[in-house]
């Protein structure tokens, strides 16, 4: 059966990352979570005293680009490619809240960018992929089967992503998480290179009101649908 490639973008926290991977997991797809890579390059800087609150030496991450490798592999007992720093597994330091706090200013650096589009390239160039991010139907895979563009009210989505950090015993307020999922949409919809933007033939999923069930069998249809377009 001929392969596709499937790009799913849209606002922080709407659930992109669950609906990927299980869309990957049905079709015995890659999953490629594009967002852990620009949080790995930002735990770099972060561990590198590169970025914080108040300074970003862009002109010294720049220069240190070529010595952050960023790779995935997958866990069988988590079901999913957990994300590694230069052979470090960091998929639970990524995650913080802290992380989300930096991660869009370095994600908006021009020369991140080329590297890591180049590498979600070279990743999805046999197709069978699911990839997600805020790119990945623009500028990553232009040309991709079935792209989809992710929304949910900011309250919605600040409640997911504080459910998940509490769960995981991080220390947050739910105040806290609403600004960072706002502070985050806005830079990432107004940054110069590649901004976060609905891709003219992708498809709108609001899902403020759909249980994950609803809105996975809508993925399916769409998938289907996907499928009978390529006979
Ligand atoms: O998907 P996730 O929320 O983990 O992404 C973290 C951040 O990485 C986003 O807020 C955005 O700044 C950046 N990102 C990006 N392009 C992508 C994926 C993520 O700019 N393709």
């Amino acid at each position: 059966m001929q392969k596709i490639t499937i790009a799913i973008d849209g606002y922080s926290s709407t659930g992109k990352s669950t609906v990927a991977k299980q869309l990957a997991k049905h079709l015995g797809y890659v999953y490629v979570d594009t967002g852990a890579m620009y949080r790995a390059v930002t735990y770099y800087a972060m561990t590198h005293n590169l970025i914080d609150d108040t300074h970003f030496d862009v002109v010294g991450l720049v220069s240190k680009l070529n010595e952050v490798v960023v790779s995935f592999k997958f866990n069988p007992i988590a079901g999913f490619a957990e994300v590694y720093l230069n052979g470090q597994n960091i998929e639970k330091e990524v995650r913080t809240l802290e992380v989300s706090s930096q991660v869009s200013k370095v994600a908006a650096i021009p020369e991140v960018r080329y590297q890591l589009v180049k590498q979600q390239q070279q990743m999805g160039k046999d197709k069978g992929v699911v990839m997600d991010g805020r790119d990945i139907g623009t500028v990553v895979f232009p040309y991709a089967k079935l792209k989809i563009f992710m929304t949910a009210s900011p309250e919605k989505r600040a409640t997911r992503r504080f459910d998940e950090l509490i769960g995981r015993g991080d220390d947050v307020t739910y105040e806290d998480v609403l600004r960072n999922v706002q502070e985050r949409d806005y830079i990432d919809s107004h940054r110069e290179d590649s901004p976060l933007r609905k891709a003219d033939d992708s498809v709108l999923i609001d899902n403020t009101g759909l249980t994950q069930e609803e809105q996975f069998k809508l993925i399916l249809l769409l998938v289907e649908r996907a499928f009978e377009d390529l006979e």
